[in-house]
């Protein structure tokens, strides 16, 4: 059974979805006004893993990520550089996505974009002027957080006393406001400022918490399983999603919330403003492969912190290469089957019988196990992957001792497949099917050496020499190696 932390009750809560083996979930996605940094890609890796996990888990799931592609830094951004906010973001979503697919994470079902879903915004904001939740003031368009008791559900935080001019983390801006609470659902433009849309409240442009309020109601209804995001999204921005949402539909919007937890660097948040960052490209630059860095990112659990360090990502990259190996080992190892060791010089239990379980079988389903476990506890991927290191440790014994049997074999295979089904760190098996190419050689030349048609047999040798493998004859059979 799955249980994870939802931010909303601050407990661990059973995951039941809204609809049996159906999951409809919404993550916020970017601000395309630069290159990511790897903080972010912490958060997004986490939303690749929950995505993984629930498709692992059987469940059909319906996965929105927006990308936000309107607001004043993008439009401050491409006002200096003297082109549009499409040019501008153009840039940096193609950029977005090249970094995204090189660490290996899924698409989502459905990556809308803000600017593309103007009319749904307006559609809401509209409701909410009509009932009451908005009002108007210089031209702008805010909420009344007054009109909504719940305001502060999902943050916990008290607005208690006399809440005008507030807490430094309430958004004070020029406008006037009811309330110092209040935010902004459309900012007045000019007639002839750009960007700026046609709305029956006046032309102006949306604010950001109303983007995701839309997108998500849009492709997933008013009511859906999960929402997530990094922990600054907490307050103001889910906060404001939640009033503005409950105050349209008078339903209840998202049912599980879940927040990462953020990536540091020398124990300080990393963020583009604090200019303690690191870009995917900037470590790849580095020589730092894609997979260390997903491997390091997502070896933390989501809710507790990271400090990134350099040595750390070394030793994400020995810990991957690592993986990698054995993965080949294992795929190389001997296709001797339990039957051919019962015969062979194979150290065997007291009986001279091979046990009717073997030890890496269950090496194998032990992991699973414990993997599957660690992951429904709050998505625990420390445990998930200490599952898989003792496995390979378990595993390594034995294929130094005994070899595998075919068997074991497919059962150390498989597993691996299962995890990184899930997890992504053991990357693509550029050999997969020259492997499977090969075996067939050295059977077709084992076959040959049966019939006696040593001809061919020597051919097929030296076909695979050409490819650098060289065959052992060895009591077990033939075993091939890379040279
Ligand atoms: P932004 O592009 O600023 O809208 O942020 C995109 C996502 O990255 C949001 O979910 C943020 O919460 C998350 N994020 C930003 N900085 C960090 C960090 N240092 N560690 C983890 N997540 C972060
Ligand atoms: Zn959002």
């Amino acid at each position: 059974m799955l249980r994870f932390f939802n931010t909303l009750s601050r407990e661990i809560e059973e995951f039941h979805p809204l609809e049996e083996g159906k999951v409809k979930m919404y993550l916020c996605g970017p601000t395309v006004w630069n290159f990511a940094h790897i903080g972010n890609f912490r958060t997004f890796i986490f939303g690749d893993v929950l995505r993984r996990y629930l498709k692992y888990k059987g469940y059909e799931l319906t996965h929105v990520f927006n990308l936000t592609d309107i607001d004043d830094r993008i439009i401050n951004e491409a006002k200096a550089r003297e082109i549009s906010i499409d040019e501008f973001t153009a840039l940096y979503i193609t950029a977005f996505w090249e970094d995204f697919d090189a660490l290996g994470m899924e698409r989502p079902d459905v990556t809308p974009r803000a600017t593309h879903h103007i009319p749904e915004m307006i559609e809401i904001i509209s409701k909410l002027i009509e009932n009451g939740h908005a009002y108007e003031s210089d031209g702008s368009i805010y909420y009344r957080i007054t009109a909504f008791p719940d305001y502060g559900k999902l943050s916990k935080i008290s607005f208690s006393g006399n809440i005008q001019g507030g807490s430094e983390r309430i958004d004070t801006d020029k406008y006037d406001k009811e309330d110092a609470r209040d935010f902004a659902l459309w900012k007045l433009v000019g007639e002839t400022e750009k960007p700026g849309w046609d709305a029956p409240f006046g032309r102006g442009r949306p604010g950001w918490h109303i983007e995701c309020s839309a997108m998500s109601m849009k492709y997933l209804g008013e009511t859906f399983d999960i929402h997530a995001g990094g922990q600054d999204l907490q307050f103001p921005h889910h906060e404001n999603e939640i009033a503005q949402s409950e105050g349209a539909t008078g339903r209840q919007f998202a049912k599980y919330w879940i927040h990462s937890e953020f990536l540091k660097i020398d124990d300080v948040t990393m963020s583009k403003s604090k200019g303690n960052f690191f870009t995917f490209r900037d470590l790849r630059d580095q020589g730092f492969s894609a997979l260390a860095m997903r491997y390091l990112l997502l070896s933390v659990p989501t809710r507790k912190q990271l400090n990134f360090t350099f040595e750390g990502l070394q030793g994400a990259e020995s810990t991957v290469e690592r993986l990698r190996n054995f993965r080949l080992l294992v795929q190389r190892s001997s296709v001797s089957s339990v039957a051919e060791r019962k015969s062979s010089a194979f150290p065997s239990d007291a009986q001279g019988e091979i046990a009717a379980t073997p030890p890496v079988s269950s090496a194998a389903d032990v992991a699973l196990e414990k993997f599957e476990a660690a992951m429904d506890d709050d998505f625990n991927t420390a445990a998930a992957l200490a599952a898989i290191h003792d496995m390979v440790r378990e595993v390594n014994t034995q294929l130094a001792a005994n070899g595998l049997a075919d068997n074991e074999r497919t059962a150390v295979l498989d597993a691996i497949l299962k995890f990184d089904s899930v997890l992504g760190i053991f990357g693509k098996e550029e050999s997969g099917s020259l492997d499977e190419e090969i075996e067939k050689l050295v059977e077709e030349r084992q076959e040959a050496r049966r019939g006696r048609n040593f001809a061919r047999s020597d051919e097929i040798r030296d076909l695979l020499a050409e490819k650098g493998v060289i065959l052992e004859d060895t009591k077990d059979g033939v075993r091939w190696k890379r040279k």
